[in-house]
């Protein structure tokens, strides 16, 4: 048995409001929404996260995670939505089984703090140009 709350899900050991599944790939609603479908896409197979999981799973799970955003944003009347992955404690991950998040949008007031602050101020480009292309 595993300690891990979305292999949990996954083997049906805790409840979920589960609106896809497949072999590979489970989908459920996320039980604190940001917003209305606020849904998660999970492999079966425990991965820790984005930068753990083997690219044919990643693949299969990025197709149906945009089939389902379609299908949630035509259910619950969303404008647009936020498609995202948390890597690592410090980007504010705290399920270590890797998942991506559907957030439906409706506009820009939604209660939801997504938005990505300016920092060029702070950060040299050129220097952080050079950096990453070692
Ligand atoms: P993250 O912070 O990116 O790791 O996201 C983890 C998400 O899992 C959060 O949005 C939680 O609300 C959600 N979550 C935690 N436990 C459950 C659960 N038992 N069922 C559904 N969603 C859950
Ligand atoms: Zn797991």
């Amino acid at each position: 048995m595993s300690d891990c709350i979305f292999c949990k899900i996954i083997n049906k050991e805790i409840p979920s409001k589960i609106i896809y599944e497949d072999a590979i790939c489970l989908a459920f609603l996320d039980i604190s929404p940001a917003t209305k479908g606020h849904t998660l896409v999970i492999p079966k197979k425990h991965y820790q996260n984005f930068l753990d999981i083997d690219s044919d799973t990643l693949q299969h799970i990025t197709t149906i995670t945009q089939k389902l955003a379609k299908k949630i944003l035509r259910n619950v009347d969303a404008k647009g939505c936020n498609i995202l992955t948390n890597t690592g404690l410090e980007a504010g991950q705290t399920v270590f089984h890797f998942h991506i998040h559907i957030i439906p949008r409706f506009n820009e007031k939604d209660p939801v703090t997504l938005s990505l602050v300016d920092n060029s101020n702070i950060y040299d480009i050129e220097e952080v140009y050079q950096l990453i292309q070692k």
